[in-house]
């Protein structure tokens, strides 16, 4: 069948929006008509090259919508069910998945991101990132990729839980392991890390100290559970000094949208004995030395983790994240800040790199 797509053709390019032909759902795959897709920072990484990423590729990796068909074998939807859409879907059966690591699931690596092609664009087979393509009308994936969800939640709220929600609600919760009293400081307070902060408030923490230097952002991070909100690393250093009698932080969770690894020294400096820096920012590949205090942060017995997919188990974690939604113990209404059409992607990601958005979502 047609559909419309985004297509980023060259890094550097503008996404370009235009008529595709989809592939018909084979073994194992459903087609699921989009309703919506955030624009999440990144695909925007495709679009600098600081993530290598195949070209032509189809965008978008965070979306909710409607199965519309099935292929041959697929036993988990039916046509007319309300879906998040996931990358790194979990298969349920390796060693990462069996141990409450599906995240991490060997039969879903990121090696192969974007390896389906159900796309074709000037002749040419198109890629599609996460193996998704949600910036499209219509797009093809495995069953495996699809969580259902319940009709009552609507779509735009539901997409961004294919990744801004989990990731950021995730390295609060699970990575950081936050726990009540604890203090926490989160650099970086966009669509992702707000979540961190809401995380981080559901998990009763004390102190949740946010750093963003654009005035929005620190505005909607104390509607959404910081205690504080500052405009750089330096003052939130001083305000946990201050604040703990120096205890600092117990986690500090980096979420800027590009990370840099010469400053990883300051952000783990922002944290205590014990404690531990969550570096949810993806950096440029090519970026791999790091400024770090080694020695003190053997005797001060850190912790230094990455994170995909917030370590979330999407089959556990959706419908726990959509349950504390209709509880009003997560804010997702708010997260939007405001919404586009296909058409208008390119003006979208100019008000990200702006600064104007907590999310930007594409309604279709
Ligand atoms: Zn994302
Ligand atoms: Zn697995």
């Amino acid at each position: 069948m047609s559909t419309r797509a985004a297509i980023l053709w060259g890094i550097g390019e503008k996404w370009s929006v235009e008529d595709v032909e989809l592939a018909e759902p084979g073994f194992g795959q459903v087609r699921v008509k989009v309703h919506a897709t955030g624009l999440c920072h990144s695909d925007d990484h495709a679009v600098t090259g600081d993530m290598p990423t195949p070209l032509p590729l189809v965008g978008g990796h965070e979306g909710a919508g409607v199965v519309e068909a099935v292929g041959p074998g697929v036993t988990r939807v039916a046509p007319g069910d309300h879906v998040v859409l996931i990358f790194q879907p979990p298969c349920g059966y390796c060693r990462n998945c069996a141990r409450g690591r599906s995240n991490l699931c060997l039969n879903a690596s990121l090696q192969d991101y974007g390896a389906s092609k159900p796309f074709k664009a000037r002749g040419q087979e198109v890629a599609a990132t996460g193996d998704l393509g949600t910036f499209a009308d219509v797009t093809v994936v495995s069953e495996r990729c699809v969580v259902k969800m319940g009709k009552d939640i609507p779509f735009n709220v539901a997409s961004l839980l294919g990744c801004a929600v989990t990731t950021g609600w995730g390295a609060a919760v699970y990575l950081a392991e936050v726990e009540p009293g604890d203090n926490v400081v989160v650099i970086g307070s966009g669509g992702v890390g707000i979540n961190s902060v809401q995380g981080a408030k559901n998990a009763g923490a004390n102190l949740i100290v946010a750093v963003d230097t654009v005035e929005l952002k620190r505005q909607k991070a104390l509607e959404f559970g910081a205690t504080h909100a500052v405009a750089s690393v330096e003052e939130a250093k001083e305000l946990l000094a201050e604040n703990t009698d120096g205890r600092m932080a117990d986690a500090a969770i980096l979420s800027v949208g590009v990370g840099d690894a010469s400053k990883l020294g300051q952000i783990v400096d922002l944290t205590g004995p014990a404690g531990t820096t969550v570096v949810t920012s993806v950096s440029p590949f090519a970026s791999t030395t790091v400024d770090l205090n080694l020695a003190l942060f053997t005797l001060s017995q850190k912790t230094l983790r990455g994170n995909v997919y917030g370590g979330v188990q999407v089959h556990r974690d959706i419908p726990l994240l959509l349950d504390l939604y209709r509880q009003g113990h997560l804010k997702l209404n708010e997260l939007i800040t405001r919404t586009y059409t296909l058409d208008q992607i390119n003006e979208g990601y100019a008000d990200m790199h702006a600064g104007k958005n907590i999310r930007g979502v594409i309604e279709f």
